[in-house]
């Protein structure tokens, strides 16, 4: 909790009691140019500091809060800030002394109320009014602004080339992605002149552009191709003097998949099975675009025979039929197997009699 009326707050701004207005101001200025986030890497000091005097300076030219400070305070008036506030302090003093006999004047109130209204208009109110010409001076600021106003050529936007690499399952469907685009815009501090008052701009450091990441929920439309260009209007970098903005274009690229081929909306894939699976039969889990499904291999299955997943293909563009996936078996004998296996195939092969190519030139 941060209570004013605890802190020297003619001290925090390096000023006497009797300052006026303009030595406040002045004061302010000096410090805020010191202690600017911006300035000092946003660090927690400088930040620290810039709400300090920001808040001394809100309550030293609040005529009514400078004077209760002051009565809590005990500083003397002696030579006053304004001829009113003379009458203000001597006012509030005298109110203060009726109140405290009363004793409905609680300063920790008032303080806890007062906290609320510096933290409503300290970095907005203040910031804006108040330090709008904290790093230019007014007069500068104003010939700028008049000239800049007649000679300013409209500026459009640039574009913004963005690579999206999509999976072949999001492609046939098509999809929704999140993009982090990387937008430059023009600095807002020195407004891309780069240097304020001589010095480079603490803001972008002298780019006279800033860097703004936007997140930018895109569609990914059905049936996608590689290297697919998509436009999304008005998403590129900011136009300026009434310039247009740029857009934003998504180059697709598709991840490969060397399982599922495609063919109109049915998506093809071989699968292998061991031989023992070929010739007892089997139950055997297939990917396809959704995920597993179980599929049966039923006895007596030999290499090239298709099967039919019906409905888990794809509806390719306008066409909403779903097709298929037709899956060709491919019988795969392991690379290693052990002394007991190999003993196995050793008995099969002494009591098969089976000729698998008896009828090779008589068909
Ligand atoms: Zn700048």
């Amino acid at each position: 909790m941060n209570q004013y009326y605890q802190k020297d707050l003619y001290a925090i701004l390096g000023i006497e009691p009797d300052a006026d207005e303009a030595q406040i101001k002045s004061a302010y200025r000096k410090q805020a140019r010191r202690w600017h986030p911006d300035v000092n890497d946003n660090s927690q000091e400088s930040i620290l500091r810039f709400k300090e005097i920001t808040e001394a300076y809100e309550v030293l030219t609040d005529e009514q809060r400078r004077s209760q400070y002051d009565i809590l305070k005990g500083f003397n008036f002696k030579s006053s800030y304004s001829s009113t506030s003379k009458t203000q302090a001597k006012k509030a003093y005298s109110q203060s002394e009726s109140a405290q006999t009363k004793t409905d004047f609680k300063p920790e109130q008032k303080t806890k109320t007062e906290e609320k209204h510096h933290d409503k208009s300290s970095f907005s109110q203040v910031f804006e009014n108040i330090l709008d010409g904290l790093f230019t001076n007014d007069s500068q600021k104003n010939s700028r602004t008049k000239t800049e106003k007649k000679k300013l050529k409209p500026e459009n936007g640039r574009d913004i080339n963005l690579n999206v690499t999509i999976k072949i399952s999001e492609a046939i469907s098509g999809t929704n992605r999140t993009v982090n685009v990387l937008h430059s815009e023009r600095c807002p501090k020195c407004e891309g002149r780069r240097f304020i008052n001589g010095a480079k701009c603490p803001l972008c450091k002298g780019s006279g552009e800033v860097s703004i990441h936007k997140k930018l929920n895109v569609k990914i439309p059905v049936g996608v191709k590689k290297g697919a260009k998509i436009r999304i209007a008005n998403e590129g970098n900011k136009g300026y003097n009434g310039g247009k903005s740029g857009d934003l274009y998504l180059f697709i690229d598709i991840e490969e998949s060397s399982f599922f081929k495609y063919e109109g909306n049915n998506v093809l894939c071989e699968i292998p099975i061991t031989p023992f699976e070929a010739v007892l039969g089997a139950n055997i889990e297939v990917p396809t675009l959704c995920g597993n499904v179980s599929m049966k291999i039923p006895p007596y299955t030999s290499t090239g025979q298709k099967f039919r997943l019906s409905q888990q293909g794809t509806s390719n563009g306008k066409n909403n039929k779903k097709g298929d996936q037709i899956v060709t078996v491919k019988i795969v004998v392991p690379k290693e197997m052990t002394a007991k296996e190999i003993e196995l195939y050793e008995q099969l092969k002494l009591i098969s009699k089976h000729n698998v190519r008896e009828n090779l030139l008589n068909d």
